[in-house]
């Protein structure tokens, strides 16, 4: 007998074979079991990902012996006619080469003879949005208002194209990439039904390599096998389709993120020099990033979803290294480089300065996170000048009037400053916590300071604050993309906040 490839020895044959498309399976499904079958079907969606088999599926349940029925029983003579094409009633056209007008007069002609043996006369177009304006237009008629015995089934990979008019007298189902874990699953399933040894990272380079369509990774396993046989290693396939390793790629994010700069020329230079694809590195790497940023902001659970568990243990391990905030800055430095590589000239140094880029953004605080620290620092303040408020009131005639609040040992003395009776009123600390993100919040006063300075300037106090609080500033010193130390510049901002706190 003549070899099968294994994309169409292993087609799904039920709506429940169909791989990571629940959605369109149980609505099919449910429209069969509930007798509310429509006239036209429309399935969007990029290529390999099943739509031409559902097409089919469809068919075979609408026009089984025993059907309609959502599982057809792939025995009987409608049923093996469907699947292998050659069915009277089940009419397929390719709309790719089959675009003029006249073919369209050529599907109408055969709408108006009932079917030969089958419950339903059946016509799959596939890639429809190819068919010219005029071909539309012949066709909406019948589409509109079809003979009951004929079902239109529609496919395309650019649902956009299609018309507006079409598309509406259709039921439109938009099919899903399918996932990482779910080509892994059924990989390894074939696999073991045809006793092919392969690892776990070589069926997850095959699924990383095929961009979420089930066909190219058959077309891959197929390839694979011809190539080395039926023992398979990650090497063999990294080696046929030019990806780099799973342990590779997350050494060089682990590189990013820690901002080690010669591990990640170092790990650039030697992927260049074994031919590695630049390109391909920064699709894999930004799709990294992507689960990584997927698993800091909805848990484990939905980045399993496109990962494998080995793939989640690093993804954890990871996303300890740096906050979502400066995830979002790298993948949008990857994007950017992305979009670029296409007219760069030298490949290998654009990714180089721009990982460079992304391992400064993993170790730089941005803005918002000064902001965010420097109100956590100034609420800390409030409350404890507010716990320590009764005490200020005997302390407040052995203080220096003129000091404000320092460091924790000096805080018993800064309500002295600061409590809320006399003797000095106007130096009571605020109740209203001001948000320093929101700078209308502040009231017009504050603004006078704003040219303030100077440290030790606490306009229109007169009190000073000679050193800054020690609290909680984290051990680790952090530097802007300046370089500047963030602590410096928190000192700073306190100096200048301590005297508004306490205006
Ligand atoms: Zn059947």
């Amino acid at each position: 007998m003549a070899y099968e490839v294994l994309a169409r020895k292993w087609r799904p044959k039920t709506f429940d074979d169909v791989v990571g498309q629940g959605h369109v399976t149980r609505t099919l499904a449910n429209a069969i079991e509930q007798d509310r079958i429509a006239h036209a079907y429309l399935f969007i969606g990029p290529r390999g990902i099943g739509k031409t088999t559902l097409s089919r599926i469809l068919a075979m349940a609408l026009n089984c012996e025993h059907g309609p029925t959502t599982h057809p029983c792939g025995e009987c003579d409608n049923c093996k006619g469907i699947a292998a094409g050659a069915d009277m009633d089940v009419i397929e056209l390719d709309a790719a080469s089959n675009n003029k007008v006249e073919d369209i007069h050529g599907v109408l002609d055969q709408v108006q003879f009932a079917p030969s043996h089958s419950r339903f006369k059946i016509f799959i177009l596939d890639e429809v949005h190819m068919l010219s304006n005029a071909a539309f237009n012949a066709l909406l008629k019948t589409l509109e208002e079809p003979p009951p015995y004929v079902k239109f089934i529609f496919a395309t990979t650019e649902g956009d194209k299609v018309l507006p008019t079409i598309v509406s007298r259709c039921q439109r189902f938009d099919l899903r990439r399918i996932s990482t874990g779910d080509i892994v699953r059924r990989l390894r399933f074939i696999c073991n039904a045809e006793s092919i040894a392969i690892t776990d990272d070589a069926l997850l380079a095959i699924a990383r390599g095929s961009n979420g369509g089930l066909r190219d990774a058959l077309s891959a396993l197929d390839q694979l096998i011809a190539f080395k046989g039926t023992d398979l290693g990650e090497a063999d396939v990294l080696a046929v389709f030019g990806l780099v390793s799973r342990e590779a790629l997350e050494n060089l994010a682990g590189s990013i993120l820690q901002g080690d700069i010669p591990g990640i020329l170092r790990t650039v230079a030697a992927l260049d020099e074994s031919g590695k694809d630049m390109r391909r590195l920064t699709a894999e790497l930004l799709w990294h990033f992507r689960n990584l940023l997927v698993f800091q902001q909805a848990g484990a659970e939905l980045a399993r979803q496109d990962v494998t568990e080995e793939q989640l243990a690093a993804l954890e391990a990871q996303s300890k290294l740096a906050p979502p905030q400066r995830i979002v800055e790298i993948t949008g430095l990857l994007s950017e480089m992305e979009a670029r590589l296409r007219a760069a000239l030298s490949v290998r140094t654009l990714v180089e300065m721009t990982l460079i880029r992304c391992a400064r953004a993993a170790k730089t605080v941005s803005l918002d996170e000064v902001l965010r620290r420097l109100t956590a620092l100034r609420d800390q303040t409030i409350r404890r000048l507010a716990a320590a408020a009764p005490q200020g009131v005997a302390a407040a005639d052995a203080v220096p009037p003129r000091t404000a609040p320092t460091s924790p040992a000096a805080a018993p003395s800064a309500p002295a400053a600061c409590q809320p009776n006399p003797p000095r009123p106007a130096v009571a600390p605020r109740a209203v916590p001001i948000s320093l993100n929101e700078p209308a919040a502040l009231d017009a006063e504050d603004d006078e300071s704003e040219d303030a300075l100077e440290p030790c300037a606490a306009p229109g106090t007169g009190i000073e604050a000679e050193t800054p609080p020690a609290q909680p500033i984290p051990a680790e010193p952090l530097k802007t993309s300046d370089g500047q130390y963030v602590d410096e510049i928190l000192n700073h901002a306190l100096r200048l906040f301590g005297g508004r706190v306490l205006v």
